[in-house]
């Protein structure tokens, strides 16, 4: 999942001049191949990894559950895999794009799946849930200051996006913040990091000076961090900013292989960048407090034109983001109105 374009002017270094086209991989280091699967929304592609691991392979993170992504990866196995065995199905985190393909992955290869226990549930959630209309998102729209209307368009974009998960890996292998995992013989540590995802993981290779960020450090975009209906009190900006500080402590020249974009050097520059967007867009949201509004009200001045390409969900998700940070900040109160909507206002 993701959010728009960040304006910023990107002072990292693109590690690779082309990109993989459909159902290939180039390597981007010895032993790891990039490949891009296709995905149907304005992002267009995901980034998985062919990770060389004990005479077969291992697979970071699979792309969508469709055709073009199971075309994909047969002529990957047909043509880099051939016979060798595929021993782990391995997870950045549980958005769709990342694991839609999991259990497909898992039956073809009969390999395992290894992932954190958060980001398995949460996508095993979301597949069970599939079709449902919770009152409880009635209610946080209506809290959030909505019409009937975006209930609508929340349904219609959860559908969209719901057919491209597939089954899910009914077991999983659990990794941990902090544990390594071994990949022909290296040991890639687990980082977990919060915000985008509750649980997502990076794996660092310190030897090798490469990390696996997935959609935390993305180069050209910021990963969507977004307030759902099932937690509306949460603050995931506050842990997608602190895991950003986390990451800081590692080195600064490390080869980052993202989620999306292209692999790219100049990790701190990116974290400080992300974290300077995130400043600007706290700043404006509160600016836009001076006047006491709702957060519907704030999202549709914040992404104006959000709403019209479909992308309102994300809109008003990402808004309560800063807005919630901001009241745990202390410098925005929220009020609720005779009707039930939270009003907010600089505090
Ligand atoms: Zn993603």
């Amino acid at each position: 999942m993701w959010i728009e374009m960040n304006a910023s002017i990107n002072r990292i270094q693109t590690a690779f001049a082309g990109i993989p086209s459909p159902g290939k991989v180039q390597e981007v280091a010895p032993g790891i191949g990039w490949v891009r699967m296709p995905l149907p929304f304005a992002l267009s592609h995901v980034n998985c990894w062919l990770m060389a691991d004990s005479g077969g392979w291992s697979i970071v993170d699979c792309g969508i559950n469709d055709s073009e992504t199971g075309l994909s990866w047969n002529r990957i196995a047909e043509e880099v895999i051939g016979n060798a065995p595929v021993h782990r199905i391995i997870a950045t985190h549980g958005h769709t794009d990342h694991v839609g393909a999991a259990g497909f992955l898992c039956d073809t290869f009969q390999a395992g799946f290894t992932s954190t226990l958060v980001e398995w549930q949460s996508a095993c959630l979301r597949l069970g849930n599939h079709g449902e209309r919770p009152v409880e998102l009635a209610r946080f729209l209506r809290i959030a200051g909505c019409g009937p209307e975006m209930e609508e368009a929340f349904a219609t974009e959860r559908t969209r996006v719901a057919r491209y998960l597939g089954r899910l890996p009914g077991a999983i292998r659990r990794i941990r913040d902090g544990q390594s995992i071994t990949l022909d013989g290296e040991e890639w540590r687990v980082i977990v990091t919060r915000g985008h995802a509750d649980e997502h993981a990076c794996f660092y290779n310190e030897a090798r000076r490469i990390i696996i960020a997935g959609d935390q450090v993305l180069p050209s975009i910021t990963p969507l961090v977004s307030v759902f209906h099932w937690a509306p009190e949460e603050n995931p900006l506050g842990d997608f900013l602190a895991s950003l500080q986390n990451l800081l402590a590692l080195p600064d020249d490390l080869l980052v292989l993202p989620g999306h974009g292209s692999p790219f050097y100049g990790l701190h520059h990116r974290i400080h960048a992300m974290v300077e967007h995130h400043q600007r867009r706290l700043a404006a949201t509160l600016e836009l407090m001076r006047v006491p509004a709702t957060a519907f009200e704030i999202s549709n001045l914040l992404f104006p034109t959000a709403r019209g390409k479909g992308q309102g969900r994300l809109a008003l998700g990402e808004t309560l983001a800063h807005i919630n940070h901001l009241v745990t900040l202390g410098e925005a109160i929220c009020e609720a109105a005779a009707d039930g909507r939270r009003i907010y206002r600089f505090n």
